[in-house]
């Protein structure tokens, strides 16, 4: 997969297919989107919102989720508001997502199958992270949606003028719905 993509990219800058998206670091339409990795939204999302290069800050994880009030997810926020100009925030979950009923010991098991052991797992724990809990996913993804955007309008570090909205999109025809 990776030649294929090498080559690709070759042609692509030797051809100057770049120069359509040539922009700023600034995003033009002041918005920042949270949303889910998932592949039914690669080209989806942007297509479905109307958006092109240059006109927002997308982060991605699995599910669109806050893990951590100050992780990496909220830091890459902040750096879009102060940083960047970001006036509003999208959070965006979508139907049918894959980490809709993930299932945390499941995956703990395929963990051990592939060699992590069983005492590399206790000293996680008693670390003091919740493992269980840090790779579970979510029921319902409206649930999570509403949680994700109140934790964003209630943090102590986004000012209150920065708008929070949250919408489930259908993974199949991009509509919106608010949350
Ligand atoms: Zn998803």
């Amino acid at each position: 997969m990776i030649e294929e993509i090498l080559e690709y990219n070759k042609a692509f800058v030797s051809g100057k297919k770049y120069e359509q998206y040539i922009t700023s670091k600034y995003p033009d339409k002041k918005t920042a989107i949270l949303s889910c990795m998932d592949t039914r939204l690669v080209e989806l999302l942007p297509a479905a919102l109307g958006l092109k290069n240059g006109d927002v800050k997308i982060i991605k994880n699995a599910g669109g989720v806050i893990s951590h009030p100050f992780g990496s997810v909220v830091r890459s926020l902040l750096i879009a508001i102060y940083e960047l100009g970001v006036e509003e925030i999208l959070v965006v979950g979508h139907t049918d997502c894959g980490v809709q009923g993930t299932n945390s010991a499941e995956m703990i098991s395929r963990m051990k199958e592939r060699g992590v052991s069983e005492k590399m797992l206790q000293m996680i724990s008693y670390c003091g992270v919740d493992f269980e809990s840090w790779l579970a996913g979510f029921d319902d993804v409206y649930a999570s949606v509403e949680q994700t955007a109140e934790l964003l309008r209630k943090h102590p570090l986004i000012p209150g003028d920065v708008k929070i909205y949250g919408f489930v999109m259908d993974s199949v025809t991009g509509e919106l719905d608010p949350v």
